[in-house]
């Protein structure tokens, strides 16, 4: 069994973003992003972090607004509206889930599509449809895809099975998968909730991937010897053994499904890593499309 370790690939996604930002800051430009978090969602504050440590590692200029939790949705989109105007923005993004009482997709419009680097605006999941490499496709889904092109698994008329439908994940990697693009031509099967007899589905998989946010979900009888295993899943659960009583799984029981799999992806140090990695690239590829370089 091979293990599918995120760091090393982030770390080449980070390298090249570097060699980017290099050939940017020459040319006079310097890439910047805008993060949006409102309310204080502790693990929505822990990503939005992440994500603000990364662009200060890089180098590049980020801004993070903080609203309160009964932000009114016109005030979120005079901040929209704000930063597509701001010239030293190339990226936005809106920190999801937002408080319930909040549009989410009435948002995402707002944004400018040239500076949609989650890839969530209609235009960018059109181009993403119709096999545009100029949008910008949603960056969990694209660490997924990057995951198995470095990791030299071979997508070309591998049955793909992806548990779990949303936009964000689910929906947008079937898109990719089913592409021309590299990483792309498999043929994609998506399952969901309503999926009967998920596993005789899923054993039919030479590549699985499980983005359904449940622990433990996928086992054994889900699974075709020799399979490829991609778990998106990030899960707390309970651990009074662990220092801070709780521990983060995926959504695949990782133990007891590893000996059969050819590879496959561990939570934490998998998928999680590289979906801040994406978000740097698409970061500085928006730069670079608005310099024209
Ligand atoms: P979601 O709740 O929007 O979607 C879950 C999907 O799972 C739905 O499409 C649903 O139909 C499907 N599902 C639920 N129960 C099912 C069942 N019994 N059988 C089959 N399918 C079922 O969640 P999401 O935003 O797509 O996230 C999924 C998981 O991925 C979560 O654990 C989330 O934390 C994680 N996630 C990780 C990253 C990352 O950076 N690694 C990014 C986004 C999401």
């Amino acid at each position: 069994m091979k293990l599918i370790e995120g760091k090393p690939i982030a770390e080449a996604v980070y390298a090249e973003c570097l060699t980017s930002f290099e050939e940017l800051r020459a040319a006079g430009h310097l890439p910047g992003l805008a993060v949006v978090l409102v309310g204080d969602d502790p693990a929505s504050r822990a990503y939005v972090g992440s994500k603000e440590r990364k662009c200060q590692e890089l180098g590049m200029h980020s801004v993070k607004i903080e609203l309160p939790e009964d932000t009114p949705q016109d005030r979120l989109h005079e901040v929209i509206a704000g930063l597509n105007a701001d010239d030293a923005i190339h990226g936005i993004l809106v920190q999801l889930p937002l408080p319930g009482h909040l549009d989410e997709d009435a948002v995402i419009l707002r944004i400018d599509p040239a500076k949609d680097v989650d890839g969530l605006h209609p235009v960018n999941l059109g181009k993403l449809a119709m096999d545009d490499s100029t949008g910008f496709a949603p960056c969990t889904p694209s660490g997924c895809q990057r995951m198995l092109i470095e990791s030299g698994i071979e997508t070309s008329g591998a049955n793909v099975v992806i548990v779990g439908r949303s936009l964000l994940v689910g929906k947008s990697l079937a898109l990719l998968m089913m592409g021309k693009g590299e990483g792309g031509n498999s043929t994609v099967t998506v399952a969901h909730s309503q999926t009967k007899d998920l596993a005789a589905l899923t054993r039919e998989a030479d590549i699985l991937v499980a983005a359904i946010g449940i622990p433990h979900f996928i086992g054994p009888e889900h699974i075709k010897d020799g399979a490829v295993v991609i778990d998106v899943g990030i899960n707390r659960i309970e651990d009074t053994s662990a220092p801070k009583g709780s521990r983060l799984v995926g959504d695949v029981d990782f133990e007891a499904v590893k000996c059969k799999c050819e590879a496959i992806t561990p939570v934490p140090g998998g998928v999680g890593r590289m979906t801040i990695a994406m978000l740097m690239a698409n970061t500085i590829r928006a730069c670079r499309h608005r310099a024209g370089i």
